[in-house]
């Protein structure tokens, strides 16, 4: 399954909620370039040039990390991926290697939300290095700039500034919007609205999944 959606729309948190709800992996391409990142190596240096700028990773660099995090041990039942494919190539890259595994996209959540509240999210958003995100508003920490989940100090993402924050929605209306029309066109696209609550959203992706299942 994948989720859809601008920078800022809800697909990390959303993505944590429904992980811990259907017992299958999250799979962020995003947080594994930050991870490599803070580690210092060779791909981590060559993404923070693309993602400090907020341009895209290049593609073959992109799929390839997809490719060999797929074919791990727990992604055996299915998994969740947050922010990939993000291109028409990566998609129909990412179609080719399922097949290769006998397996399919089954849905895609498209999870939109206007520029506006978008902004003005990504100004409070607070991340976690194990793929919590929180909001200083909307989703605080129990303990301020601590994660509830494991204790770890939280840190305010370099590309959340507001000048790459517009350049990564620029990104986002080129090169990944097309998405919404490749996946319709397969039958498999469902729309949510990433403004409401953000447990209401994640109940009713869950109704879509459980509709899916019959
Ligand atoms: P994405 O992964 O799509 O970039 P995130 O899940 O990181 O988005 O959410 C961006 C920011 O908005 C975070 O600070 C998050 O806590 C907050 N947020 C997410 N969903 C909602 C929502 N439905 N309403 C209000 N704030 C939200
Ligand atoms: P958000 O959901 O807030 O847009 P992500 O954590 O998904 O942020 O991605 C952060 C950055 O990492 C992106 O702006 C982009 O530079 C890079 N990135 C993540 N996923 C991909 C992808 N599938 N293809 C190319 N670049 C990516
Ligand atoms: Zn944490």
């Amino acid at each position: 399954m994948i989720l859809l959606g601008p920078p800022g729309a809800g697909k990390g948190t959303q993505a944590a909620n429904l992980s811990a709800a259907l017992k299958i992996p999250h799979i962020s391409t995003g947080d594994i370039f930050r991870s490599n990142i803070k580690e210092g190596t060779p791909l981590g240096v060559l993404a923070k040039s693309y993602i400090d700028a907020g341009k895209l990773v290049p593609d073959d660099v992109t799929v390839e990390i997809v490719e060999d995090r797929i074919q791990k041990d727990d992604c055996k039942n299915g998994f969740l991926m947050d922010g990939f494919p993000r291109t028409i190539p990566q998609a129909q890259k990412f179609d080719n290697m399922l097949k290769k595994l006998n397996a399919n996209v089954e849905l895609v959540i498209n999870i939109s939300a206007p520029d506006s509240a978008i902004v003005k999210r990504m100004s409070g958003r607070r991340m976690c290095s194990c793929g919590r995100t929180y909001h200083v508003v909307n989703l605080p920490p129990k303990t301020e700039g601590i994660c509830d989940a494991c204790g770890s100090k939280l840190f305010i993402r370099d590309d959340d500034r507001e000048e790459t924050v517009l350049e990564r929605l620029k990104t986002y209306h080129e090169q990944t919007s097309p998405l919404i029309d490749y996946y319709s066109e397969k039958g498999i696209l469902k729309n949510v609205d990433g403004t409401k609550p953000i447990s209401e959203t994640t109940e009713e992706i869950l109704k879509i999944i459980a509709d899916l299942k019959g």
